[in-house]
Parts: structure tokens; sequence; C-alpha cells
């Protein structure tokens, strides 16, 4: 089958290279070429990574990367497709943007999937002709280690699109699961809501934030504490998360003031070095101090 990934970021090199381990042909496209480059070279990168702990064999990482091929043109790319799978940035209008396009060129009966992580598919799929053809496919970052693919349907999308994304998914040895069209679909939505519970408890003082995480470790085998996963995740992008479920899902959802005064002083998690743990070269060195929460 032709895939076509388009965007070769954090997730669209990722897509691209488990559809063509998965024996798939790949296009994968970017804005601009030494974007394109960069994703081909992660994934050249992963797969070297592979061969080196002997996950991956030497023949396998080489006819992976022969599959691949890249383009900044976006007509080219998805030409004889017959799945494009967007990874472009989440905005709605650039979504709706490139759709259009990509409907212009590919064949009548082509998927068009999206990554979006907390979009509505059902407003991405309005803007088609062929709204019956539209799905999304909501990967896992990093795509090459995590299993599971969030089949997110749409109001309009067909019965057959939805056979035809759980048969690639599965194809692709990922474990799909399948989920209606709503915000935060499953994993957003219950991961959040762990992690905002356990906001919650550290302002009660219920426990400390290592407290709280070990006890999920330990007691529920989370390989990841909730607030050590807000951390990795980012306070600011779960804060957005957590605003636009308020917004779509209620109360429930209301971000705590410790999550809102962390993002205001730029204690971002892991990325900025502290959250709700002080980090140093990407591991957690000690807890961020009591006055800061
Ligand atoms: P990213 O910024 O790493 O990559 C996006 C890429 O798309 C960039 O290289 C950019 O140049 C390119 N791009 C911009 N406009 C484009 C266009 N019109 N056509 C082709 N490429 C274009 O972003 P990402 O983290 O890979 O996220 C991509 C999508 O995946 C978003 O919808 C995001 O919500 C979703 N997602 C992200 C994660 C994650 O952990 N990062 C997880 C699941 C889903």
């Amino acid at each position: 089958m032709n895939v076509t990934v388009l965007g070769a970021g954090t997730m669209g090199h990722g897509i691209a290279q488990v559809s063509a381990m998965g024996g798939h042909d790949v296009t994968i496209r970017d804005i601009d070429e030494s974007l394109v480059e960069d994703g081909v070279s992660a994934i050249e990168d992963n797969l070297e990574g592979g061969v080196a702990r002997d996950k991956v064999s030497r023949e396998k990482a080489d006819e992976t990367l022969e599959r691949i091929s890249g383009t900044t043109d976006l007509a080219e790319a998805v030409t004889g497709a017959d799945l494009v799978i967007e990874a472009i940035p989440e905005r709605m209008e650039l979504k709706v943007d490139t759709l259009e396009t990509v409907e212009e060129n590919v064949v009548a009966d082509a998927v068009i999937a999206s990554n979006t992580s907390s979009l509505s598919v059902t407003e991405i799929a309005s803007a088609a002709d062929h709204p019956e053809r539209v799905i999304g496919l909501h990967f896992f970052n990093p795509v090459h280690i995590m299993t599971l693919v969030e089949i997110v349907v749409a109001e309009q999308t067909s019965d057959e699109t939805v056979a035809f994304a759980h048969e690639f998914t599965e194809g692709i040895e990922k474990v799909p699961v399948e989920v209606t069209d709503t915000p935060g679909f499953a994993s957003s939505r219950l991961g959040v809501a762990l992690g905002v519970e356990a906001i919650r408890m550290v302002e009660e003082g219920v426990a400390s934030p290592r407290d709280i995480d070990t006890t999920m470790e330990l007691g529920y085998n989370h390989p990841m504490g909730p607030l050590e996963l807000t951390d990795v995740v980012g306070l600011d992008v779960r804060l957005e998360i957590l605003e636009y479920l308020r917004e779509e899902l209620g109360e429930r959802f209301k971000p705590p003031q410790t999550l809102k005064r962390k993002v205001r002083a730029g204690n971002l998690g892991k990325k900025s070095g502290e959250g709700f743990y002080v980090w140093e070269d990407g591991e957690i060195v000690d807890d961020a101090v009591e006055g800061d929460r």
C-alpha cells in the first residue's frame, strides 16, 4: 500500500517509520527540504538504535529505509496514496487547508487520517467533499515504541473506513482502540483526569508528589506516576488540554491553581527543568521546593 505522511516532525517521522516497517511504501512530506531530511535522519537514528540493541535486523532496517522517500511537494506526495496521515501542527485552519489540497489530488477512495490529539475529527471531516473517508489515527509518542493507536471515529466516518483503519493499524503491529470523536478521546480525558486529581491532592496536603507517584507506580503498576507524567508531558500542555476539556465537558476539569501558578512562573516540567520535580539532563534530581507549589 502507498502511505503518505504529512509532517516530518516528532510524530510524522515515527508514523512514517512504523508504516514502512509494516511493509508499506511511504512518502513523507514537510514544508522545507531540511525538515524532510531531519525526519528521515531521525528514522535512520531510530533504526540504528534498534539494530544496536538487537531489536531490528540490519536487513529490516535497510529495507525500511528503502521504502521511504521524501518531498516538499504536497500534490506529488499524495498522488497515488491509499492512505494519507497528517501529522502537521495542531491548528484547525492548517488541518482544514491541507485537507482541501489533499482531496484535490488523491484518488477518490483514499483514506485521509488525522493524528490530532485534541481537535474534533468531525470538524476536520466537515471540510471534506468525502467526509466518510476521514478518520482520526491517534498515535502516541515515541511512535516506534508505543503500541497504542486510538482510532477516532467522526460523525461522518463510514464503516468501511473504520474497518480499513483497524486493518492498517493491526498490520503495522499496533494495538487499536476505537473511540467516538469526543473531547480528549479516551486517552487524554482519562490521563488528564488522573493528573488533575493528583495535583488537587498535593494542594490538599494528602501526600507529597513523590508519594502520590509511588502509590500509582507500586499500587497500580503504572510505569510512571501522574505527577511525573505531567512533568514529562509539559505543565503548559496539560493546562491547555484542561482548559479545553473544562469548556467542553464541565467543571470537573477545572485547572488547579497550583498548575496555573507553575505555568505562569515558567515551571513547565522536564523541558524547563522544574515542575513537580527538579530535572537535570532529562532525569529527576530532586523534589520541587515546597514554597513553589
Ligand atoms: P511537530 O511540530 O514536531 O511537527 C509538525 C511538522 O509539520 C513540522 O515539521 C512542520 O514543519 C510540519 N508542517 C507544518 N505545516 C505543514 C504542512 N502544511 N504540511 C506538512 N508539514 C507541515 O508536531 P508533532 O508533535 O509531530 O505533532 C503533529 C500532530 O500530532 C499534531 O496534531 C499533534 O497534536 C499530534 N500529536 C502529537 C503528539 C506528541 O506527543 N508530540 C502525540 C500525539 C499526537
